[in-house]
């Protein structure tokens, strides 16, 4: 194993340089200082993915970032995603790749968190933080001269039905709509991402290490509980490092962070065995995500003429419980941009093979579109294997399915009233696959309860800091990256504050 520091002490090594990471990063390196003696903090970023460099120039984009894949959805497997749903593995993390529903969280939100672990998270105490992401991801509506025909007959069908619709927030800047943000990245880079603060960090000092994954968090016993000293990881050349650090900031994702935390002995001795350090069974417990299904119809009409906002339309809360929880949200996601060749060719309406099927082909990306419902706020947890990141989320739980075969019928229903010509059966528990998991290592203030405290920091090893999805205590009624954005902006501010304030 190599040195090290190489005569540098670094005061703090960022895990990851995702959506959280960067972003507290930036925020560190330009506003936190020693607290010792008031000197700029030296701090290392490690990313296992790569950085695809290049100035940000929304509208344009830059040559490095076309070669990202595209096409590529939650759960396939490919070089820049890990194994586990929805994650990135690149400089930028998630951010990179988010279908760029830009829902900040709601009032009913902060109260959930504060309810469910104690955390002192309310949304006054947000307020800048939240302000700071709308400006920086330039969140508002898509204008609706740029809607899609399929987009408009839902949100009239939807209002004549007695729900009151609204736009799904997105985040652009110098988008020209070319209609084909979908599954996609933006060639262009008008879709808003991290990249901004990744420069900041640079500019300030913060050295990135690009293709280094982290194999573990260096992390001594003291008594029950332990104290951090460095990472080690391995170079893409297969050089294995190791850093030393005062301080180390997991940022890895709701996947990523409590497999690493478990790679280095923290986490429920059930799991890890003898190779516990230190126990803390909360470590991968407590996962939360949104599950949800699809109905698909094929239509007379040409429901996508127009190039379309490229991106999502409208939602609409069928029924919103008193205490916000098990609230769906139902979207027409799918009449808003060309439906994926793949995904129009496996719908139950399309004919099997032969000259029907072509027939059917040539115009079903324009004829076939989708509803969406998701469980924002659902009852059921789930869990992450520390030791192989098996996901254990029982989708199939009878609360789950009972909610999303109820929006099904909804959203038959809505099918029936646009005109629908065929509409799909599914919508059953096959289908109810769901992303933005929350809650892995969750932030609250019992110890029992959670894994960092509401200050982000572990409440069993010293000078070890956690901030991404993995801490958002529940799920909440916004989609995950713009709640990951606010509490990491809320999270840099009080870190700074705590840890890096002259003293
Ligand atoms: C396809 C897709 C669509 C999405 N759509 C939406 C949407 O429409 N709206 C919305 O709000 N949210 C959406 N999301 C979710 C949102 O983007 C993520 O939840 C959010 O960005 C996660 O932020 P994070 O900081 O927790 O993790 P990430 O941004 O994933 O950052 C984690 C980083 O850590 C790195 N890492 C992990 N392990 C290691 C290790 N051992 N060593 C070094 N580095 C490591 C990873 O490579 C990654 O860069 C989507 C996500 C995906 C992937
Ligand atoms: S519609 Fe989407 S892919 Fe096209 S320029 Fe705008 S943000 Fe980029």
């Amino acid at each position: 194993m190599q040195d090290q520091n190489q005569g540098i002490e670094y005061d703090l090594i960022v895990v990851g340089a995702g959506t959280a990471g960067s972003i507290i990063a930036a925020h560190l390196a330009e506003d936190g200082v020693r607290a010792r003696d008031g000197e700029p903090l030296r701090i290392a970023m490690i990313e296992a993915g790569p950085y695809l460099r290049g100035k940000l120039r929304p509208g344009y984009g830059v040559q490095s970032r076309r070669a990202r894949f595209s096409n590529v959805s939650h759960q396939e497997g490919y070089r820049w995603t890990w194994p586990w749903p929805e994650s990135c593995k690149m400089v930028g993390g998630s951010s990179m790749h988010w279908g760029n529903n830009g829902y900040v969280p709601q009032e009913m939100d902060y109260l959930h968190w504060m309810d469910e672990s104690g955390v002192d998270w309310s949304q006054d105490k947000f307020k800048d933080a939240v302000q700071e992401i709308v400006d920086e991801f330039n969140l508002g509506d898509v204008p609706a001269e740029v809607h899609t025909p399929g987009n408009r007959l839902f949100r009239e069908t939807v209002e004549s039905m007695g729900w009151e619709t609204r736009f799904v927030p997105t985040g652009r800047k110098n988008c020209i709509y070319c209609g084909l943000c979908g599954a996609n990245f933006c060639r262009f880079d008008a879709r808003p991402n991290v990249l901004g603060y990744v420069s900041r960090a640079e500019q300030k000092g913060v050295e990135l290490v690009p293709d280094a994954e982290v194999d573990r968090v260096i992390i001594e016993k003291k008594g029950e509980k332990g104290v951090v000293r460095g990472v080690v990881f391995k170079q893409e050349d297969g050089t294995v490092r190791e850093l030393r650090a005062e301080k180390v900031l997991v940022s890895c994702g709701a996947h990523g962070t409590p497999i690493l935390l478990g790679r280095s002995g923290y986490g429920p001795r059930e799991q890890l065995g003898d190779k516990t350090l230190v126990h803390n069974p909360n470590v991968g417990n407590n996962l939360e995500m949104q599950p949800g299904n699809d109905v698909w119809a094929e239509y007379d009409v040409d429901l996508k003429s127009e190039r379309g906002a490229g991106n999502y339309g409208h939602y609409f809360y069928p029924d919103f419980p008193a205490d916000g929880h098990n609230v769906v949200s139902i979207r027409d996601t799918i009449m808003s941009f060309p439906t994926y060749p793949r995904f129009a060719a496996l719908t139950s309406f399309a004919p099997p093979f032969g000259q029907s099927h072509k027939e059917y082909m040539r115009t079903a990306i324009r004829r076939v579109g989708g509803i969406r419902s998701s469980i924002m706020t659902p009852l059921v947890k789930g869990s992450v294997d520390v030791i192989t990141g098996a996901t254990n989320y029982p989708y199939s739980d009878p609360k789950n399915v009972e909610r999303l075969n109820w929006s099904a019928e909804i959203m038959r229903e809505i099918h029936r009233k646009m005109g629908a010509k065929k509409i799909e059966e599914v919508g059953n528990s096959a289908s109810f696959l769901g992303g933005h998991p929350t809650g892995t290592c969750r932030a609250g203030s019992d110890p029992k309860e959670s894994v960092v405290n509401p200050h982000f920091e572990s409440h069993d090893v010293e000078n070890l800091l956690i901030c991404d999805g993995s801490v958002i205590p529940n799920a909440c009624l916004a989609h995950k990256c713009i709640p990951v954005c606010t509490i990491a902006a809320f999270a840099a501010r009080r870190i700074i504050a705590d840890h890096y304030t002259r003293a």
